[in-house]
């Protein structure tokens, strides 16, 4: 990487873009070391880079080189070709924007908010992991960063629905809910998308996909190419305001829903004209609303928070919610909720190919976690969370039983689906 760019040039311009706010958080930091334990890198490999205040150190770099005293006499710590591909690995593979760090933190550093400033700041100066930057790359081109264009969807849904004897809903002229798709859902687990429509059409919504606006999840974001991040936000607001939709539903994926319910209004510089929700409170809500009627589940199951949908999403609870009355042998994890591990593969790390055996290492804690409860099976709600957890698991030859909440719930429903409202 290092050896075709003009490293000056780069460093000049990842400096211009350094958020000045996110350099207030570097006086902040007393330096307590804290946050190590915290974070499943550092406890993975023990290593003292790995620890997350010392991510801040591109930043740190790039403030002293600003406001070094003697810096108009040149006089600043020069960067060098080194320090870029150093920093790259630090701000891209070593961190997957958790936000466990924050919890011990005694000044309350957002240290994933940093990293995420950091790498749009990294990526303006043209540098970053090309299979990152490519997904990216590809959602702008092709609609998703696994290549499902809007007529992959419409065949993959059409397959589906032939398939299963489940009705799918695309393009309606009008639906109260839009439902939104992972195309890691779609490629690799399309079981997936039928459970939620199976679950949809169960409970009367009036629901449908949109070829205009699908997929939930934004590379841009992650990789730190704002311009396309928000291209995935207008996308998925174009094709909800076009079929009057109230209500965006985001499928199991964590930083999908974390960008669209926290995020992309600030990104538009407007509220979003539509609620937001994670499928897993719809669930929650269609159950309170006694729309969903389950048969027992009888296995023994724990499940694994995704970190943005439970500590930096809000919505540990409602998985839990489903899972009452319902998985009648169901144990927590220690941690559990809000203080759970991280599964290794969020914030954009999943779709890095050389960071893969720092997230099998760190899978390793998630191992031991689930072993400690002695359940059957680890159920989880972000289908990124599921391709890091099945790679993993293969890695290390475990025989621990992976499952998806939709999924779970949608094979235990009561009654045969009925046709969508
Ligand atoms: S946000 Fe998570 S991965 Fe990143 S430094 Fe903090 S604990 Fe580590
Ligand atoms: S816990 Fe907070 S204050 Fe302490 S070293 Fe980490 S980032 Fe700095």
């Amino acid at each position: 990487m290092t050896s075709t760019i003009d490293v000056h040039a780069a460093a000049q311009t990842f400096l211009a873009h350094t958020e000045a706010h996110l350099v207030s958080y570097l006086e902040a930091c007393v330096h307590c070391g804290l946050c190590a334990e915290a974070c499943h890198f550092y406890q993975a490999s023990g290593n003292p880079e790995h620890t997350p205040a010392y991510k801040l150190f591109p930043i740190a770099q790039a403030y002293r080189r600003q406001k070094f005293p003697l810096a108009w006499l040149g006089l600043a710590p020069r960067i060098d070709a080194d320090d870029l591909k150093h920093w790259e690995t630090l701000l891209f593979d070593t961190c997957t924007l958790c936000g466990r760090c924050t919890t011990a933190c005694p000044m309350g550093i957002d240290i994933a908010s940093i990293v995420t400033g950091a790498r749009r700041a990294f990526v303006a100066a043209g540098l970053g992991p090309a299979d990152l930057l490519a997904a990216a790359d590809s959602s702008r081109e092709h609609g998703s960063p696994l290549g499902l264009t809007a007529q992959k969807l419409r065949e993959r849904i059409e397959w589906l629905a032939d398939e299963h004897g489940v009705p799918i809903a695309l393009d309606k002229a009008k639906a109260d809910v839009l439902l939104t798709v992972s195309s890691v859902e779609m490629m690799k687990y399309p079981e997936s998308v039928v459970a939620m429509a199976k679950l949809l059409n169960h409970a009367g919504v009036d629901w449908t996909f949109s070829s205009k606006g699908y997929e939930a999840t934004n590379f841009g974001y992650l990789s730190g190419k704002s311009d396309i991040a928000k291209l995935m936000v207008e996308r998925i607001v174009d094709a909800a305001q076009s079929v009057g939709a109230r209500t965006v539903v985001v499928p199991e994926c964590g930083h999908a829903f974390g960008v669209l319910r926290w995020t992309a209004a600030n990104m538009l510089g407007r509220p979003l004209p539509f609620a937001v929700l994670h499928i897993s409170e719809f669930l929650a809500q269609l159950k309170r609303a006694g729309k969903l009627e389950l048969t027992p589940l009888k296995e023994s199951i724990t499940y694994h928070d995704p970190c943005q949908i439970s500590r930096r999403g809000g919505a540990a609870r409602d998985a839990r919610y489903l899972l009452e009355d319902f998985a009648e042998d169901f144990r927590e994890m220690t941690p559990t909720g809000n203080l759970n591990w991280c599964c290794g593969g969020g914030g954009g790390v999943q779709a890095i190919a050389r960071a893969a055996d720092l997230r099998y290492k760190v899978f390793k804690i998630k191992m031991d976690q689930v072993e400690q409860t002695g359940a059957q099976t680890m159920v989880s709600s972000c289908s990124n969370c599921r391709l890091t957890m099945d790679e993993s698991k293969a890695h290390w030859k475990w025989e621990g039983g992976l499952a998806s909440l939709v999924e779970l719930v949608a094979d235990h429903l009561v009654e045969e689906t009925k046709p969508a409202v």
